[in-house]
C-alpha cells in the first residue's frame, strides 16, 4: 500500500493490536510497523523467552511518528523517548511494573473537604509518587461548598505551597476555583488521582463541559473487573493539553521505591538529613539524628514527619515481602 506523509502524534488509546493516535491530521487508527510490530506484547509464551519483563512497546501518552496510509489509517514507525512514565504494580502479578502512561507532566492530587474527609497522608504518598515519576504535583481540595475550611487544614496545607506544590481550592458544584484549575491543566498532560468520590470526574466535567468520560461509576464491588483496557485512554482538552481519566490510576501507588530514597521526596526532611550523624540514618532511634530534632521543635512540621515515618515503614515492609 502506498503511504503518505509522516506526522507526529500522541497515543490516546490502546486496544488489542491497534491504537488511536491524535495527530494534526486528526485522530488516526494505527497499527505498529517494523521494529514496533515485531515486539508488540502478545502471548505469554512469547514473553517468557526473556526473563526481564520487556518494556511495553507503546503506552498511552507516547509521542510517535505515524505514516498516513492510503486508506486513512496510520502506521506507527517510531516512538520518541519517554520524558516521564507513570507506573504501578500490575494487577495480580506480583511486583511487575505496568506503565499506566508516558510523558505525563502533572499529577493532580484531588481530595475533598468533606465526604470523604481529606487524608493528608494519602496526599503525601501521592507527592512521593509524583516526585519519583518526575511529575509536577498539584494539590486540589474540592467540595469547598460543603463546609468552611477548618483553620487546621489551612495551616497543614500552607507548607506545601512553600515547598512548590500549588494548592487549588475548588467546587465542581458551584464552579469556584474552576477557571484557575482549567489554566493549570492547559497545554500539559495531566492525570487526576485521589480517593473515589472526591469529585475527579465532576472536576473534569466542570473544567470541560461535554468531555466524554468513559468510565462508569466505580464501586468497590466491581473493583475486580477493571483491568488494562479501562485505563488506556487520554482525553483532549479544547484549550490544549490532555487529561487521563482512568479508574486504573486511582490505585496508583508507589512502585518499588528504596526506603533510603524517601528523604529526597520530602524536601524539608532532606534538608536536615544531611546533618544526621549517620549518612544512612533512618531517622528513628539513631543518635545524632538532626531530622528528629527538627521535627521535635517544629522546624519540620510534625504531621509531615509522621507521614514520612508511616510511608517509610510501609516501604520497608514491602521490601521484605
Ligand atoms: P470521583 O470518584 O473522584 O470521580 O468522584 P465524582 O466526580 O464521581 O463525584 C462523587 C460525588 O461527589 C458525586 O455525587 C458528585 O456529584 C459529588 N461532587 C463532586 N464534586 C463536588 C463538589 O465540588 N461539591 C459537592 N457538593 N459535591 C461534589
Ligand atoms: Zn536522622
Amino acid at each position: 500500500m502506498k503511504s503518505g506523509p509522516t506526522v507526529r502524534g500522541t497515543v490516546i488509546r490502546i486496544d488489542a493490536g491497534q491504537s488511536l493516535v491524535d495527530t494534526p491530521a486528526g485522530v488516526l487508527r494505527c497499527v505498529p510497523r517494523g521494529r514496533l510490530a515485531s515486539d508488540r506484547p502478545t502471548s505469554k509464551r512469547k514473553d517468557s523467552r526473556s526473563q526481564s519483563p520487556a518494556e511495553p512497546t507503546l503506552a498511552v501518552g507516547d509521542h510517535v511518528a505515524v505514516v498516513v496510509l492510503e486508506d486513512g489509517r496510520g502506521a506507527i514507525e517510531d516512538v520518541e523517548p519517554r520524558r516521564t512514565k507513570l507506573s504501578r504494580r500490575a494487577v495480580g502479578s506480583g511486583k511487575r511494573e505496568q506503565i499506566v502512561a508516558a510523558n505525563v507532566d502533572q499529577l493532580v492530587i484531588v481530595a475533598s473537604l468533606a465526604s470523604p474527609p481529606p487524608s493528608l497522608n494519602l496526599i503525601d504518598r501521592y507527592l512521593v509518587a509524583a516526585g519519583r515519576g518526575g511529575l509536577q504535583p498539584v494539590i486540589c481540595i474540592n467540595k469547598i461548598d460543603l463546609a468552611v475550611v477548618p483553620a487546621e487544614l489551612a495551616a497543614d496545607l500552607a507548607p506545601y505551597e512553600e515547598l512548590g506544590y500549588p494548592v487549588h481550592w475548588t467546587s465542581a458544584a458551584t464552579g469556584e476555583g474552576i477557571p484557575a484549575l482549567r489554566d493549570r491543566l492547559r497545554g500539559v498532560m495531566s492525570v487526576l488521582a485521589g480517593k473515589s468520590g472526591v469529585g475527579k470526574s465532576a472536576l473534569l466535567t466542570a473544567v470541560e463541559p461535554g468531555l466524554e468520560l468513559h468510565s462508569a461509576p466505580i464501586s468497590a464491588a466491581t473493583g475486580k473487573g477493571r483491568h488494562t483496557t479501562s485505563f488506556s485512554s487520554l482525553l483532549r482538552l479544547s484549550g490544549g493539553g490532555y487529561v487521563i481519566d482512568t479508574p486504573g490510576i486511582r490505585e496508583y501507588t508507589l512502585w518499588e521505591l528504596d526506603p533510603s530514597d524517601l528523604d529526597s521526596h520530602f524536601p524539608e526532611i532532606a534538608r536536615f538529613a544531611a546533618e544526621c550523624r549517620f549518612s544512612n540514618c533512618a531517622h528513628r532511634h539513631e543518635p545524632g539524628c538532626a531530622v528528629k530534632a527538627a521535627a521535635a521543635d517544629g522546624r519540620i512540621p510534625a504531621r509531615r514527619f509522621a507521614s514520612y515515618t508511616r510511608i517509610r515503614n510501609g516501604l520497608e515492609d514491602e521490601a521484605l515481602e
